[in-house]
């Protein structure tokens, strides 16, 4: 790209904006320009190179400096992004161990990203538990924010690489310190992220009682033949082959896709699954 058209985007920066309300976590559009630059620690920021807003200067270049540092955070989240999109859960597991505030950075990207979303399906997810028996234990992996504990009665296992609330336990979802057959809903919102998501949903199998309930959200482009992705026929297969039947699958979403499995009463599991590559959700580098 040459340096005038350049110049062009950044001038059609608005007009990309719009357009990545079609492309989550795949955006043409830098979000480090809308990432709220107060979000992240002051050491973080020099780390990252960037000043602190301390220096004087002004309105203009203070908003200036704004702009840089929330530029940085922004490439700092692409950049975690794309991490835990390309290693494995033990390797994403022990890099946030040696810098838990990366874990931070991380999901002040995500929030601002997801904030473009009409339709989070974590609030789908949420609907769903509620319509049914509060009785029910969950185990939410890759919980994030734990915001699907906190918005329902039933008794929720908050599982993530990282613990910034007590409730969350930290580890590798393919090894969670969950008994076997002592959950009824196993939750993956968003949250295949790792090489080798076969194994967290492995071990979902192994904590889910029989007749549970998996659920999965996930990003569309990563279920898009078309386009690189996944055939979604070829991972509900997959699923099934590891004792599930599919009870419905809600492809309506502009965003996201959601399988709702239901684990059989005997489940057996084939022992040569052949699973699908799920696509990873990347940044464009600009
Ligand atoms: N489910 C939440 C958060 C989605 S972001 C929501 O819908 O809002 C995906 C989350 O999965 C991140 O917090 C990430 O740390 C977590 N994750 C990815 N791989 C993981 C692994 N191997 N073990 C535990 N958590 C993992």
């Amino acid at each position: 790209m040459d340096a005038s058209s350049k110049g062009k985007n950044r001038r059609r920066g608005k007009k990309r904006r719009k357009a990545s309300n079609n492309q989550p976590l795949e955006a043409s559009v830098d979000a480090s320009e809308q990432t709220p630059s107060s979000s992240v620690s002051v050491s973080k920021r020099r780390k990252l190179g960037g000043a602190t807003s301390t220096s004087s200067g002004g309105n203009k270049s203070t908003s200036f400096l704004d702009k840089m540092r929330a530029r940085l955070s922004g490439g700092h989240f692409r950049m975690l992004n794309e991490k835990l999109y390309t290693c494995s859960g033990k390797d994403a597991f022990d890099y946030f161990k040696e810098d838990p505030e990366l874990f931070s950075v991380y999901h002040t990207g995500y929030r601002e990203q997801m904030s473009h979303w009409p339709e989070q399906p974590v609030n789908i997810i949420i609907k769903w538990l509620k319509s049914r028996n509060t009785s029910l234990t969950v185990a939410d992996f890759g919980c994030g924010d734990a915001k699907l504990a906190k918005s329902v009665k039933n008794k929720v296992f908050s599982i993530d690489l990282v613990s910034k609330d007590p409730s969350v336990i930290a580890c590798d979802m393919s090894q969670t310190p969950l008994e076997s057959s002592s959950v009824d809903v196993a939750v993956f919102c968003l949250s295949l992220m790792g090489t080798n998501y076969p194994s967290y949903i492995t071990e979902a199998n192994r904590v889910l009682k029989p007749g549970g309930w998996l659920l999965i959200a996930e990003v569309k482009s990563r279920f898009d033949p078309n386009n690189g992705g996944a055939d979604p026929e070829k991972f509900s297969e997959a699923v099934k082959n590891l004792g599930f039947s599919l009870v419905s699958k809600d492809m309506n979403n502009k965003m996201f896709i959601l399988f709702y499995f239901r684990k059989k009463e005997r489940s057996v599991s084939d022992r040569n699954i052949s699973w699908p590559g799920l696509k990873p959700c990347i940044y464009k580098r600009r």
